[in-house]
C-alpha cells in the first residue's frame, strides 16, 4: 500500500479508523445535516472528540449537502474536524456532484486554515448508501484536480474501514496517476 505523489500532492489509501489519525493536522466528519453524534463515522469521532465538538457545531447546524464546516479537534489528537455532509444515495442529486462538493468544500477550508494534512473517511458510503466504487472514483478526480489546480494541503489520506475498500480506494487513485484530468 503505497504513497502517491500527486502534482506535488501525496495521496495515501490506509486501513484504519479515522480518530487514530494523529499526525493529520484535520479529519474529515462524514457528518449528519446537524453535526450532532450518530452512527458510524460521526459516532467514532464524537465520541473520541468528547462532547465540546457537539457544544462547538451546534451554532453552525444545519448544513445541506456537498457543504463542509470546520471546527476544533476538542479532545482529538488533530487541530480540526472538516464536517461535510454527504449525498443521501438516490435522494440527494446530483449525487455525483454533490459528493464532489465536500471534497471540494473541505480542501478550501483546510486552504483557509494554512493546514497541509487532511484525513479522509469514505463519505456516503455507509448509511447513506453510496456504492463503494463510484464514491471512490469521484473523491478521487475531485481531490487529483484540486491538486493539478494547486493547493497548499500537502498530503491527503484516505482511511478506510476495510481491507476491501482500501483496495477500491487505491485502484481508483491508481487510475488517476498520470491520467490528463
Ligand atoms: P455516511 O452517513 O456519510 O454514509 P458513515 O459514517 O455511515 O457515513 O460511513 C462512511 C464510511 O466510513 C463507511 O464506508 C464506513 O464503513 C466507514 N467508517 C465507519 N466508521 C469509521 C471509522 N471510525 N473510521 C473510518 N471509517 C469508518
Amino acid at each position: 500500500m503505497g504513497q502517491h505523489s500527486i502534482y506535488g500532492v501525496t495521496f495515501e489509501c490506509v486501513q484504519g479508523d479515522i480518530t487514530g489519525q494523529d499526525d493529520m493536522d484535520a479529519i474529515v466528519n462524514a457528518a449528519n445535516a446537524e453535526l450532532r453524534t450518530g452512527g458510524g463515522v460521526a459516532g467514532a469521532i464524537h465520541r473520541a472528540a468528547g462532547p465540546g465538538l457537539e457544544e462547538e457545531c451546534r451554532s453552525k447546524a444545519p448544513i445541506q449537502p456537498g457543504e463542509a464546516v470546520i471546527s476544533g479537534g476538542h479532545e482529538l489528537p488533530n487541530r480540526y474536524v472538516i464536517h461535510c455532509l454527504g449525498p443521501v444515495y438516490g435522494i440527494d442529486e446530483p449525487a455525483d456532484e454533490r459528493l464532489a462538493d465536500c471534497y471540494r468544500n473541505a480542501i478550501a477550508l483546510a486552504e483557509e486554515k494554512g493546514l497541509r494534512s487532511v484525513a479522509f473517511p469514505a463519505i456516503s458510503t455507509g448509511a447513506f448508501g453510496y456504492p463503494m466504487e463510484s464514491a471512490a472514483r469521484v473523491a478521487m478526480r475531485t481531490l487529483v484536480f484540486l491538486a493539478k489546480q494547486g493547493t497548499s494541503v500537502e498530503h491527503i489520506r484516505f482511511v478506510l474501514f476495510s481491507e476491501e475498500d482500501r483496495s477500491i480506494h487505491d485502484q481508483a487513485l491508481g487510475a488517476m496517476v498520470d491520467r490528463d484530468v
